[in-house]
């Protein structure tokens, strides 16, 4: 899954215990393209990838003998607590393979401040992220502390098992808004949350045929004229995000 560097590229480093979780996401469909080089069929140019994914094993920078990485926590109580040592020498190593691009570090936590598109879009212009996936109980706190600065980042307000799935999140987010990776360079323009919808929700999607089970397209969608169309689209997305989030609407005035 890893490809020779491209000083372009950006480089998303995971730090997991379970690296294998992540083969079948970033192998696949548009994340797997945007690390390969890939032929316009119709110049011939070849497109560089665009980003670089470098996954890393917490387990393989234990030192125990018996490569543990985990223990009960002090004072008791249920579950195992990621150790600082595994974590703290996996994240130096890893820094220090590049070390002239100096990652922006995250941490995968329920406890962060929650995953926007916003966010997404200030993580997708950094050169290198480097996200570390906690597992059982969480990370010793005292590690969390000295790998300051960095990001908390939650994908919401629920308890998975691991940071393996947030962080897949993260990446498929931020690497979709990478130029070149998404078929139609405006692909992610017109999409909820986006700048062009005013922060709101996208409009409503159909195509062929024109009539599904008695259902018509809305007409207005036929009729040829952008003006129109676009005119309806903006109008649906406004309708759409006052019905079910009204809190993304702009503020009047
Ligand atoms: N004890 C922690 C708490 O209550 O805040 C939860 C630990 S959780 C079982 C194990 C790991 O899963 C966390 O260290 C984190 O990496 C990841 N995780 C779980 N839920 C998450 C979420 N909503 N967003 C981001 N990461 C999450």
């Amino acid at each position: 899954m890893c490809h020779a560097p491209d000083a372009a590229a950006m480089r998303i480093d995971v730090l997991t215990l379970f690296p294998e979780m992540f083969q079948s996401v970033l192998g696949a469909s548009i994340l797997k393209r945007a690390a390969e080089p890939v032929t316009d069929p119709a110049t011939g140019r070849v497109r560089p990838p665009v980003v670089r994914y470098v996954l890393s094993d917490i387990r393989d920078y234990s030192t125990d003998r018996h490569q543990k990485v985990d223990r009960p926590p002090y004072g008791g109580g249920p579950g195992m607590v990621m150790q600082c040592q595994p974590v703290w020498d996996a994240v130096k190593a890893v820094e220090a393979e590049q070390p002239e691009l100096a990652p922006t570090r995250i941490l995968m936590t329920p406890q962060g401040r929650r995953l926007d598109q916003a966010l997404v879009q200030q993580l997708a212009e950094k050169p290198r992220l480097l996200i570390i996936a906690g597992h059982y109980e969480g990370i010793d706190q005292r590690v969390i502390d000295r790998l300051q600065p960095m990001e908390e980042i939650s994908i919401g307000d629920y308890v998975l098992t691991g940071g393996e799935l947030p962080a897949m999140v993260l990446i498929d987010a931020v690497v979709r808004l990478q130029p070149g990776v998404l078929g139609h360079e405006d692909s992610s323009q017109d999409e909820s949350f986006s700048q062009s919808l005013e922060g709101g929700l996208d409009y409503p999607h159909y195509t062929r045929p024109a009539v599904w089970e008695g259902m018509s397209v809305p007409e207005v969608l036929l009729s040829g004229n952008h003006a129109e169309i676009e005119a309806w689209r903006r109008e649906q997305a406004r309708r759409r995000t006052g019905e079910r989030r009204p809190d993304l609407l702009p503020p009047e005035g």
